[in-house]
């Protein structure tokens, strides 16, 4: 693992990213908002306290990466019924992030994004960051059939529907437990959002993304 240094990256024609947390900060208050708009939903749903509810949410998010899944197994609900309510927020933590635009403007080959948000949540955070011109894709809950990272059907789903080589793909997340099944499948791992990190699935950290970014090794282009 190699904090903050160059990385060379003259391998990569895929930039795969994940998006909450990831492309903009993530002590901007966005996922907490959202954390609360969930345990909003729950409480409503389940007629249980607030302190009970997120107890529930955060052993939902330990056994399956959301609170979606567990969410389906316990309850009958139409998922977008969820997925509507959890992502009816303003955004207002986001605005354009020109430098961040310009970095992966830089980048050499295809730009795509892999998240367990939403479709249409996935669209507006892009949208409201300026980057959304950028991306060649998104995959997001609805792609996975509503199975959320790192499950490893999910990854083969995406890897699919991308048609991108697992070995000359960067994989950009702010979760390390979404990085260990991409390194088995040899993407190359970014962990994005902290500098404390030591794991073998890690091949870099990036406690800044736009600064890590800008000074990667890319392949040169004609
Ligand atoms: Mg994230």
């Amino acid at each position: 693992m190699t904090v903050s240094a160059r990385a060379d990256l003259r391998h990569v024609d895929a930039w795969l990213f994940d998006i909450d947390d990831t492309l903009y900060p993530h002590d901007n208050g966005l996922m907490a908002d959202i954390r609360q708009r969930i345990a909003d939903f729950l409480v409503r749903l389940t007629g249980k306290g607030e302190d009970e509810v997120k107890l529930i949410q955060r052993g939902w998010f330990e056994t399956h990466g959301a609170a979606l899944p567990g969410l389906l197994a316990e309850y009958d609900l139409a998922p977008h019924i969820f997925l509507d309510y959890v992502h009816d927020l303003p955004l207002h933590q986001l605005s354009p992030d020109a430098a961040l635009d310009a970095a992966i403007a830089r980048l050499p080959g295809r730009v795509l994004a892999f998240t367990n948000g939403s479709a249409n949540h996935a669209e507006r955070v892009l949208e409201k960051l300026g980057i959304a011109h950028r991306f060649e894709g998104i995959f997001h809950i609805q792609s996975g059939d509503l199975t959320p990272k790192p499950h490893p059907a999910t990854f083969d789903r995406m890897m699919a529907m991308f048609g991108i080589d697992p070995a000359q793909t960067c994989f950009f997340e702010d979760s390390s437990k979404n990085l260990i099944h991409a390194r088995a499948l040899s993407m190359t791992t970014v962990l994005v959002g902290r500098e404390d990190e030591n794991e073998a699935h890690i091949n870099y950290v990036a406690p800044d993304l736009t600064a890590f970014l800008n000074a990667a090794s890319v392949k040169e282009t004609a």
